[in-house]
């Protein structure tokens, strides 16, 4: 499937950061648990497969969509769009997740999972880009990058810097990133509030 590229992506965007070999083990879990490729989220994998970072808007208003919703909350359309957005959000919640089990998780220190809000308007549910046994502030900037399960790439959120979160889209409604403000009232920087321990990664 070819993406609408109606709206000009930003070539600082345009997947610079291809994954990496399709061979590489994935820190988290077992190649056996990769996604299905070409099921339904196919659009969404094929663009990690080359960096970018492609997800559902209605076709008909625009409207971000879930990654497996079938019609828009906001006009009732059945089309749908996808097409790249920018890789770039804030941690909108996070769960560390204590679990160990010897088999297809491949870790036995905690790992958090990140609900990524994302400047497309769309939200999404990752784990990080590399392992970390603490869980990012809620409201840290972050990017998102690609682990690879099995031969598929999957989204994974990456720590921001300032640089990194940079656009050259003159129109972009991108505020500038305070992450580096000690004082910024959601940037904590310490410790994750207490989470639940049952969520389960679906990906
Ligand atoms: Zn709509």
């Amino acid at each position: 499937m070819s993406p609408n590229t109606d709206a000009a992506i930003p070539a600082a965007l345009a997947a610079p950061d291809a994954p990496d070999a399709p061979d590489a083990e994935d820190w988290l879990v077992d190649a056996a648990l990769a996604p299905l490729a070409d099921g339904s989220l196919a659009p969404l994998y094929a663009g990690a497969a080359a960096g970018e970072l492609t997800l559902p808007f209605c076709a008909d208003c625009g409207l971000a969509l879930e990654l497996e919703q079938r019609a828009c909350d906001g006009c009732g359309a059945t089309d749908i769009r996808w097409r790249p957005v920018e890789r770039a959000g804030t941690v909108h919640a996070v769960t560390l997740v204590h679990r160990r089990e010897p088999g297809l998780v491949r870790v036995t220190e905690p790992y958090p999972v990140v609900d990524v809000e994302l400047t497309s308007g769309h939200r999404l549910i990752m784990t990080t880009l590399t392992a970390t046994g603490s869980a990012p502030a809620i409201g840290r900037p972050v990017t998102v990058g690609f682990r690879v399960v099995g031969g598929v790439a999957v989204p994974a959120a990456a720590l921001s810097t300032t640089a990194a979160l940079s656009t050259t889209e003159p129109s972009a409604p991108t505020a500038p990133t305070d992450a580096a403000t000690p004082d910024s009232p959601r940037a904590t920087g310490t410790a994750p509030a207490p989470v639940p321990s049952e969520t389960e990664v679906s990906q």
